[in-house]
């Protein structure tokens, strides 16, 4: 490489700028409808964000994984991670949105043509919503390979049994993609085998053997506990080869990592413009109390580890966008994220003094949010545990 290409290829990487700048600004138009009281009012109320869904899907962003021949629009997964950080960044929140786009992909690699056929241009207009995924077990928690959900062989597909916990939005979504066994773990040669996924059609098997009941949380997320107790499913709801399933929720789980990640990250800059701006206007002492250090300093490395999610994330996108192996970048990207996402929130709120408390802020509810962050959809101990374990090469704890 010449002096030259060196120094071009460099500038090019520092200024990084808005990429997708189209898509961003039609995120922002979508999300000036849904305003800071649209959110607080849900959050009080506990419900779900019906408009807003409505108005992501008709606008063509809930659909941007899924490709065109099935009715979306076919966008690379940094598009997809651009739309997330937009609509958090806007204060908006993502998560019925985000679920949608990470759980089709495991439909779309995996799922049989007659199962995209059936399911994916639904999916992408919006009449049936793909939003919950039942991986977590009481019982197990980060453990996945230990889950005990069972799905036995029946005359006419399989029955499931066991218990889910914190699946979001079952009780808003018509389909639900579900982790449960199909071999014990002691007939399997590796722990991750011998599990599989399921989509199931959730208004076809409530009462009939699938419970749904609503856990109370500290942020609305629709939070629910699912039980099996022998509930008949058809054969043709395996996605997938039987016992295969770990494999297809790991493949998918770079894209979830990234998603999320862009979400922190948009999150991440609603709090620093939030923060920034009372901290000019909050006048203490007879001055801005944006002048002191101790307000600004926590606001300025929030900023400083917001700016590394970004290169981060956009480093693990156009990884796995170019095909390469990138577990160990979307998890950095994640973690990093989800941190400053954390510090920003606790600068935001600092920085507010007692009014941080007052909903009218809508700091506090921001504050609960951001907090999830650092626990689901992966807990970051998790990630460190995985690059302590894999790319260090420590020895294995799991
Ligand atoms: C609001 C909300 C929504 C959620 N939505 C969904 C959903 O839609 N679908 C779904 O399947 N799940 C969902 N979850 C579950 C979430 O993914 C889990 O809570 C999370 O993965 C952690 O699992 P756990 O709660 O069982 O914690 P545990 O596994 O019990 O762990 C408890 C703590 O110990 C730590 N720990 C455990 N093992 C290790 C280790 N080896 N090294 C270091 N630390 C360790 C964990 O990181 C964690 O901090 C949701 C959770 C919440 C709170």
């Amino acid at each position: 490489m010449t002096h030259t290409q060196h120094a071009s290829d460099t500038s090019l990487s520092m200024a990084l700028g808005e990429d997708y700048p189209d898509i961003r600004d039609s995120v922002r138009r979508v999300c000036a409808d849904f305003p800071a009281d649209y959110w607080s009012s849900l959050d009080e109320r506990e419900d779900y964000p019906t408009d807003f869904i409505k108005a992501l899907t008709d606008a063509g962003f809930l659909a941007a994984l899924i490709p065109e021949e099935y009715g979306g629009t076919g966008l690379p997964l940094r598009a997809a991670a651009v739309i997330m950080e937009e609509i958090c960044a806007a204060g908006c929140h993502a998560a019925a949105g985000h679920a949608q786009m990470y759980i089709m992909g495991t439909v779309l690699r995996h799922g049989s043509d007659e199962q995209k056929r059936k399911y994916l241009p639904r999916i992408a207009s919006g009449e049936l919503r793909l939003q919950a995924f039942g991986v977590t077990e009481p019982t197990t928690g980060s453990d996945t390979t230990q889950i005990k959900t069972r799905a036995t062989r029946s005359a006419n597909g399989y029955v499931l049994n066991g218990q889910k916990v914190w699946t979001s939005r079952a009780e808003h979504s018509d389909l639900m993609l579900v982790l449960a066994r199909t071999t014990p773990a002691n007939e399997v040669a590796k722990r991750i085998d011998g599990i599989s996924t399921f989509l199931i059609d959730i208004r076809a098997c409530l009462g009939r053997g699938l419970e749904i009941r609503p856990i109370k949380a500290m942020v609305n997320h629709h939070a629910t506990e699912v039980f099996f107790e022998n509930l008949e499913i058809p054969a043709d709801a395996l996605v997938g080869e039987e016992g295969r399933g770990f494999r297809y929720i790991l493949d998918g789980m770079n894209a979830e990592r990234m998603i999320t990640a862009a979400e922190a990250l948009g999150s991440t800059r609603w709090f620093l413009r939030t923060a920034t701006q009372y901290a000019r206007d909050r006048i203490v002492f007879g001055r801005p109390i944006g002048a002191n250090q101790g307000i600004q300093f926590p606001l300025a490395q929030a900023y400083i580890q917001s700016e590394a999610a970004d290169m981060l994330i956009r480093r693990a996108t156009a990884m796995f966008e170019a095909g390469l192996p990138c577990g160990e970048q979307a998890n950095i990207a994640r973690y990093v994220a989800a941190e400053g996402l954390w510090n920003a929130a606790e600068a935001c709120m600092q920085t507010h003094g007692g009014f941080g408390f007052a909903r009218e802020y809508h700091v506090e509810r921001k504050w609960r949010e951001a907090r999830l962050a650092r626990i689901a959809p992966v807990s970051t101990n998790l990630i460190l545990a995985n690059i302590a374990q894999h790319t260090l090469d420590l020895p294995r704890s799991y």
